[in-house]
């Protein structure tokens, strides 16, 4: 979709007053979008669903979901991955359900896991009573692909009886016969088309705990069904270009598939789908968020591509550092470019810089100031105590902020 599309929909609902200006906002020391009209998006205006405890559309942060590649049957395997995207950020983990050994691991999975558990289930509607009843705070489920209007009505009652959402998944690959008679091929219209079919067998049976997804892995289709869509209903989106790749293949299309919705205002929880761990999903997912400043978490790196001006070996520096800062959440920027063309620019910009120089020894800079220089061979690890360092110092003020809002500060 060109760009001006994007601007003309942003611009819309700026005009129309229709759509918040932006979601609640979450601690951050730079990118702040507020202060900056440029950086503002308008969000397109839904209702809000419940997932477990994690609140999806109406104007909550938007969530990002990865799913779990081991066997659902191997509770300790599911858990443990479940763990590591937990580490890596995941608001939401979706777990296949495609037979009753793994519904009957869910229970012990769902306990151990720290974020809603979303149950994956097609076709064998059995599996879905058993997910709800094993405590899944969502089932991914088409209705319209579980046979008659009884069985769509038990699932509602176990999704009702146990505080379940249900997220409705058109796939562009598996979309339904008679669609593709009518339209030819997968096109936005045939998958909106099924995504309200889907919808109307759940509010025949009065549920409205349901978002939808229309994922197609051509970014084009997926892009404009899911415009369509916005238009035509008012429950929350999840966003995901589906089969999108590899690591760096599918996270291209990724960003510029979900990165132009979310840009457009549309989306309130997304998926990265790689052919890589889905640690890896989360990230990503991360990454597109804070680049269009809608989220933040941990340090947001800002570095050059090097060239034979460097002071220093960038490239390998930005790698040690990327792995040695993954543990920190707090949000922060850092920057590390190799001399001094863009260095003291980007430094200014950010909490804490480096700027290559002469004879090993490169520049530090504490909130955009010239500070202090460190030797090549401490580089690394004095990097990582000052990044430190700083998000204790910005944890500190906000505890410390909230005291004084809380009535606690002497
Ligand atoms: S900041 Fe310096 S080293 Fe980095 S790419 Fe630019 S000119 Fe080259």
């Amino acid at each position: 979709m060109p760009a001006h599309r994007l601007c003309q929909v942003a611009a819309g609902r700026l005009k129309s007053g229709g759509y918040p200006l932006s979601i609640e906002p979450e601690p951050m020391s730079d990118h702040n979008p507020g202060l900056r009209p440029w950086r503002d998006i308008a969000r397109r205006q839904c209702r809000q669903i419940m997932v477990g405890d994690v609140p999806v559309g109406g104007g909550a942060p938007i969530t990002v979901q990865t799913m779990t590649n081991t066997l659902t049957s191997d509770a300790v395997a599911t858990i443990d991955q479940i763990r590591r995207c937990e580490e890596a950020g995941a608001d939401l983990i979706r777990v296949s359900c495609p037979d009753t050994d793994s519904t009957a691991a869910l229970g012990k999975i769902v306990r151990a896991a720290r974020v809603p558990i979303i149950a994956d289930i097609h076709f064998h509607y059995k599996r879905a009573l058993e997910a709800a009843d094993a405590g899944a705070a969502c089932l991914r489920i088409n209705p319209g692909n579980i046979g008659s209007s009884e069985r769509v009505g038990e699932v509602v009652r176990a999704a009702k009886a146990n505080g379940c959402a249900i997220r409705i998944g058109v796939n562009a690959g598996s979309l339904e016969k008679d669609l593709l008679e009518k339209y030819g091929e997968p096109c936005p219209e045939a998958l909106v088309e099924s995504a309200l079919d889907h919808i109307k067998l759940l509010q025949d049976h009065d549920f409205h705990d349901y978002k939808v997804a229309v994922k197609a892995s051509d970014v084009f289709l997926a892009v404009a069904a899911y415009m369509q869509l916005a238009d035509a209903i008012d429950c929350p989106l999840h966003l995901g270009i589906t089969e999108a790749g590899g690591l760096i293949g599918g996270t291209v299309k990724s960003a510029l598939g979900i990165g132009n919705l979310l840009w457009a205002g549309i989306g309130d929880t997304i998926r990265v789908s790689l052919s890589a761990e889905p640690e890896e999903e989360v990230r990503v997912g991360y990454e597109i968020l804070k680049s269009l400043g809608l989220r933040t978490r941990g340090v947001r790196v800002v570095s050059c591509p090097s060239c034979a001006r460097q002071g220093f070996d960038v490239i390998r520096t930005v790698q040690a550092l990327e792995e040695a800062l993954s543990h920190i959440k707090t949000p922060m920027s850092l920057s590390v470019l190799g001399c001094v063309v863009n260095g003291p620019g980007e430094a200014r910009e950010t909490d804490i810089g480096i700027t290559g120089g002469g004879n090993g020894k490169h520049m530090v800079y504490l909130s955009g100031v010239t500070d202090h220089h460190v030797a090549d061979a401490d580089m690394i690890a004095h990097v990582v105590k000052l990044v430190e360092a700083k998000a204790a110092e910005i944890d500190a003020g906000q505890s410390v902020s909230m005291d004084v809002a809380h009535g606690k500060a002497a």
